[in-house]
């Protein structure tokens, strides 16, 4: 049993405690999993609407446990933002994605945008702009080719923060984009304000963009809107040859998804590029 503190008492189901029991596990296996080099980046093509080219990789992070198997970030990565291992986690991402980068230039690959997922903590974090300029000039790759990822809910939870954060990194030369666009009630006199590069259209309005009036709606309008802001715009979660027609045709700039590529480990990526004769 145990007190909340309100309203009396409310009871552990043995679900809740299963799962407690689980995010406890998971959170210090994950102190480890740096060390023991248990993470791993995989890199999902992000393709241009215009002439099809990969313009861009998306990393995303995963974690194989020796027994508990392979983790999804979608469970871990909430754990690591409360135990804080997200900064040293999100700190080793940003290097490796920048360095995998640069290894690809130098073997001949046309440039393209490494998009880098940011979480809550590093967002806040006051030297963000420090670590993120000294990896890239460290590296030699040019800010260009950067752009980093915040979601729509934590750039709308601290919009003042968000706009100070943004105009440093633009200031930079660095790119943002909002991920998840549509989902995190953006106030339109944040989003003028919010130094943004590209929008990132969330996938549960693409996945039934075919079909469902009102998503056909929601996403011409932003991207209409992100056009007379001067921002790009991406869709997620693109599937089907359907999708990607319509989001060509609404002038959606880029798609991403399992249409085209699952996440791969970098060697697969190269392969995938080469497949394209890129
Ligand atoms: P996200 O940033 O919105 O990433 C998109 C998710 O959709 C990825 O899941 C990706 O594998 C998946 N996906 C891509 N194409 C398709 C598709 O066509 N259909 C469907 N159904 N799904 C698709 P993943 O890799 O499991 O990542 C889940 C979330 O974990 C990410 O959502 C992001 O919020 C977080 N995450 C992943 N890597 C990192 C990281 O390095 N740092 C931080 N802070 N968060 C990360
Ligand atoms: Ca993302
Ligand atoms: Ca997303
Ligand atoms: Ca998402």
């Amino acid at each position: 049993v145990k007190h909340d503190g309100r309203n009396g008492f409310c009871f552990f189901t043995s679900e809740m405690q299963a799962h407690s029991a689980r995010t406890l596990q998971l959170g210090n296996a994950l102190r480890h999993a740096l060390t023991r080099g248990q993470l791993h980046l995989h890199y999902q093509p992000q393709i241009s609407t215009q002439d099809g080219h990969v313009v861009g990789a998306e990393a995303l992070l995963r974690w194989q446990h020796p027994e508990l198997g392979s983790i999804s970030p979608a469970e871990f990565i909430p754990i690591a933002e409360d135990n804080g291992q997200i900064i040293p986690i999100g700190e080793w991402v940003l290097r490796t994605a920048i360095k995998q980068l640069k290894d690809w230039m130098d073997s001949g690959l046309p440039p393209m945008i490494m998009a880098v997922n940011l979480s809550a903590a590093q967002f806040r974090q006051s030297n963000l702009m420090e670590l993120v300029t000294s990896i890239l000039d460290e590296s030699k790759v040019p800010h260009r080719y950067l752009e980093l990822e915040l979601t729509e809910a934590v750039a709308m939870d601290d919009p003042q923060l968000a706009i100070g954060v943004m105009d440093k990194l633009h200031t930079g030369g660095i790119k943002m984009s909002i991920d998840d666009f549509g989902t995190g009630y953006s106030s339109l006199s944040y989003l003028k304000r919010f130094k943004v590069y590209k929008l990132k259209i969330d996938q549960s309005f693409v996945h039934d963009i075919t079909d469902d009036p009102d998503d056909k709606a929601i996403v011409a309008a932003i991207i209409n809107m992100a056009s007379s802001l001067g921002m790009q715009t991406i869709a997620e979660g693109v599937e089907t040859a359907g999708q990607l027609s319509f989001l060509r045709l609404q002038g959606c700039n880029e798609v991403q998804g399992y249409y085209f590529s699952k996440p791969l480990p970098a060697e697969q990526f190269v392969s995938y590029l080469q497949k394209q004769g890129q």
